[in-house]
């Protein structure tokens, strides 16, 4: 293997991220009894970006059910994350809930059922109680710099809505999209908080039922084959482990049945998925043999 480190570029789209530190370098593994295996700058919160995907999604299925799946699709894209490009010929329908375009609409659809704290509201409980911190917070001046370097998911939602993809204000849409991108979080919280994916929805360690059993494993499938953008067909053959990344140099991983992994180095490659990040969980998954394609 070619050695990666100092290889790669921290996002840079907005300033908040540009300015991480690119020697920081986490790897958690939280098994199912609650055991955490930490290495690096595993108490260091950083910006959780799309990884915050995964709690939106959870919550619009635990609210439309299978209603999701006519507003959004489960295909990998097979493009960037912030694509425009396959909406116009597809109806406004996003290929799948992990580009920045399905993560409107599903995002869209949460806000729809939100009752009056809101769907931001809804995914800080969510990802405070199967973290198990109260800590976790969304980072205002992420979300504020989001907002004014947003230009493109600003257009994904409105040529969204004008295929009436989208049913709330598009402004709100977007704010609240800004917002749950700012979601800020250590390796530990967010490997705490991947425990019901890897558990059939609900928390092993505090008992709490987060979503039904078949909603995790279609969860996890989706995380398989659309969790890096154009690079998802890549980790699978590398990690073969169910993932979802985040510009912000995080990736967590659900080993089913056993635990949650999150591995975070903020340089990322031309996809926007962490270099080093990759790499170490490709290195676990080989060592321990932990990889749901091995028997
Ligand atoms: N805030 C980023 C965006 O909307 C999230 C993308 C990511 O983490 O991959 O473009």
């Amino acid at each position: 293997m070619e050695p990666i480190l100092g290889k790669g570029a921290v996002a840079s789209y907005i300033p908040a991220l540009a300015s991480a530190n690119p020697k920081s370098f986490a790897l958690v593994l939280t098994t199912l009894d609650g055991t955490v295996y930490k290495s690096g700058d595993a108490d260091t919160p950083f910006s959780a970006q799309s990884i915050s995907k995964l709690f939106m999604l959870t919550l619009a299925l635990e609210a439309l059910g299978s209603r999701l799946w006519k507003r959004v699709g489960r295909e990998p894209s097979g493009n960037a994350f912030n694509s425009i490009s396959q909406l116009e010929y597809e109806c406004g329908i996003p290929r799948n809930p992990f580009i920045n375009a399905g993560a409107l609409a599903v995002t869209d659809a949460v806000i729809s059922s939100a009752g009056d704290h809101g769907a931001l509201d809804d995914m800080l409980t969510l990802v405070r109680k199967a973290s198990g911190s109260s800590r976790v917070r969304i980072d205002p001046e992420v979300a504020q710099s989001e907002r004014e370097w947003g230009h493109r998911n600003i257009s994904l939602g409105h040529f969204m809505k004008s295929f009436e993809v989208i049913d709330n204000d598009v402004d709100q849409v977007l704010n609240t999209y800004f917002c749950q991108c700012a979601l800020e979080m250590t390796a530990i919280e967010l490997s705490r908080a991947g425990l019901y994916l890897a558990n059939g929805g609900s928390d092993p360690i505090s008992g709490a039922k987060i979503t039904q059993p078949g909603r995790a494993t279609r969860i996890n499938a989706l995380m398989m084959t659309c969790g890096h953008y154009d690079m998802s067909g890549d980790f699978a053959f590398r990690v073969g482990l169910p993932g979802k990344s985040g510009v912000g140099g995080g990736i967590l991983c659900i080993i089913p049945g056993i635990g949650s992994l999150c591995a975070w180095s903020p340089p990322l490659n031309e996809a926007g998925n962490s270099l080093a990040g990759t790499r170490a969980l490709e290195l676990f998954a080989r060592r321990t043999g932990m990889n749901v394609f091995r028997n």
